[in-house]
């Protein structure tokens, strides 16, 4: 297939808009960019549109699709009622990076919700995103614009990676903003779960809705239970190369991790620190800066790319530290666990 790539750079490019959104009602995939990740993009009423995500993603068929929306009416058609804990998210965080998980509409076609009795809908708060999905007027399913598995894509280059020849177009509109994608809030519970922790953290929802849960089992390296968010249950996000997350204080991460460098001179290592410990580190084929830890924003923006970095440059290992496990910590941890499958060092 061959894929055109368009670049957006701003929503005045109203021919630019209206072909990539005629594209998605002719049932064209078509990848473009929003405030988490790039998304790929499908039209989400029919099965057969839908199943083209699938296929070009090499996506496991139980594992949900998230429906993008331009305009609030659009929920309607979509799901059974809308609570009163999603009309006050829907008016305090949309457009923005939380998916709402309601019961469904039983016209949504089975596999966007992997056969599931609900649905998972969001707005997008990226002006292109925004503008394409307001022309289209279509619910977009729409998950990472990722091969299944690799880190989620936060530049264009990281797509043409993954999905080029795979997809009709790409638009390119720059890097994206958040680098992890959206929180998933489940409000068809009482009280309601967060599913997967991202940028809106569990902190500002509970600042809304008072008792909010988070499934524990999201940032803990060997839970035994399966997470209630199907798509969690999956190796994700995850390097070629071999990942080892490190916690505990600070100075003793980068002695541990210093002594592996030392113990493994015929591999090659990266290295993700921050803006306070990157000094400490001795010997590292490649050390990076995920961020400041004062502004874990700025290591959210950062951690797919420089995963995907590590990838280039060939490195066997990737060892990163690790961070709380509150705020915008937990979205952070979330991944980074993943992408380690599980191989963490704690309590240093
Ligand atoms: P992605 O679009 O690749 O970020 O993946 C979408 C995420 O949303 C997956 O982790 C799914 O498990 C989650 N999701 C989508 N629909 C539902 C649903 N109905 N219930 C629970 N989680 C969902
Ligand atoms: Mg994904």
């Amino acid at each position: 297939m061959e894929t055109e790539i368009l670049h957006i750079s701003s929503t005045m490019d109203t021919d630019k808009i209206k072909k990539a959104a005629n594209a998605l009602q002719e049932g064209k995939l078509v990848v473009f960019p929003t405030e988490t990740v790039y998304g790929l993009g499908a039209d989400g009423r029919y099965q057969e549109t839908v199943d083209k995500i699938f296929k070009a993603k090499g996506r496991p068929g139980d594992n949900p699709l998230i429906l993008h929306v331009g305009r609030e009416e659009q929920v309607e058609e979509l799901v059974l009622e809308i609570p009163q804990a999603a009309k006050d998210c829907m008016i305090m965080f949309w457009p923005g990076p939380l998916t709402i998980i309601f019961n469904k509409n039983p016209d949504v076609p089975e596999n966007v919700t992997a056969g599931l009795d609900t649905v998972a809908i969001r707005m997008p708060s990226h002006p292109i995103a925004e503008a394409i999905l307001k022309e289209a007027n279509i619910p977009v399913a729409a998950p990472s614009a990722n091969v299944s598995g690799r880190p989620s894509p936060t530049k264009v280059d990281h797509v043409k990676e993954d999905l080029m020849g795979k997809v009709d177009m790409i638009v390119d509109g720059g890097i994206t903003d958040v680098g992890i994608e959206s929180t998933v809030l489940d409000v068809t519970v009482d009280p309601p779960m967060v599913l997967r922790p991202g940028s809106v953290t569990v902190e500002e929802l509970k600042v809304l809705l008072g008792d909010v849960r988070m499934d524990e089992g999201l940032i803990q390296a060997h839970s035994k239970k399966l997470p209630k968010s199907p798509g969690q249950k999956y190796k994700h996000y995850a390097p070629k190369a071999e990942c080892v997350l490190f916690g505990g204080n600070l100075s003793n991460v980068a002695k541990e991790v210093n002594r592996r460098i030392k113990e493994n001179p015929h591999k090659k290592i990266g290295v993700m620190a921050t803006t306070e410990t990157i000094e400490m580190y001795q010997g590292a084929d490649l050390l990076l800066n995920m961020g400041s830890r004062t502004d874990l924003r700025e290591v959210a923006h950062n951690i797919f790319d420089q995963l995907r970095y590590c990838d280039e440059e060939g490195m066997d290992y990737i060892y990163i530290e690790g961070f709380e496990l509150t705020g915008m910590g937990a979205g952070i941890m979330n991944r980074l666990l993943k992408a380690c499958g599980g191989k963490v060092v704690l309590g240093l």
